[in-house]
């Protein structure tokens, strides 16, 4: 039985997003699940060190997956080291494998399913969506703060031509008497 408290590591500890996928509890519409890196059946304990934050189709797919010994493949341990070495996202939403370990964590957990491959690509959109709307309003900022500096030069100019119109007619002023 996993605790509460060990549940709430878990939780935050995977930033409230599944450890395989990264589909967010706010995307899933819930909690997730808690799945056994190593499996129950296999022994496998309830400490946080075994324990990996999954949604229910990653934690589903895995099943009580776990290798014996090292002739069988490998699956990729979000305890043991970050998903950049053995993944790579392409820019259509796609996992492409790097590892040995990769290529059969994307098999075993099917990583590119095709909801999750429409969401990955559908969340990059929005962040190049969220930058360009973000350099629109650095840029008119910039812009503003231009023609600001512009109107107070102009101003600037308008005192000094004035200043010399007043030099000239005191010239002009004397040279006449
Ligand atoms: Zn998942």
């Amino acid at each position: 039985m996993i605790s509460n408290e060990t549940r709430n590591i878990v939780r935050q500890r995977a930033k409230f997003s599944c450890e395989y996928c990264d589909v967010s509890e706010t995307e899933a519409g819930g909690e997730l699940t808690i799945d056994h890196f190593k499996p129950q059946s296999k022994d496998g304990s309830d400490e946080p060190e075994n324990l990996i934050y999954a949604c229910s189709r990653c934690n589903l797919y895995k099943g009580d997956y776990f290798p014996e010994n090292y002739s069988v493949p490998n699956l990729w341990n979000p305890r043991k080291g970050s998903s950049e070495k053995h993944f790579i996202l392409l820019t259509n939403g796609e996992m492409q494998a790097l590892t040995k370990t990769g290529e059969f964590t994307i098999l075993r957990l099917r990583l590119n399913r095709k909801p999750l491959v429409e969401h990955r690509r559908q969340k990059q959109l929005q962040t190049e969506e969220t930058l360009l709307i973000a350099r629109y309003q650095t840029l008119t900022e910039l812009l503003m703060r231009l023609s600001q500096q512009q109107i107070e030069l102009l101003e600037e100019q308008q005192k000094l031509l004035e200043a010399q119109r007043r030099l000239l007619n005191i010239f002009f002023d004397s040279e006449t008497k």
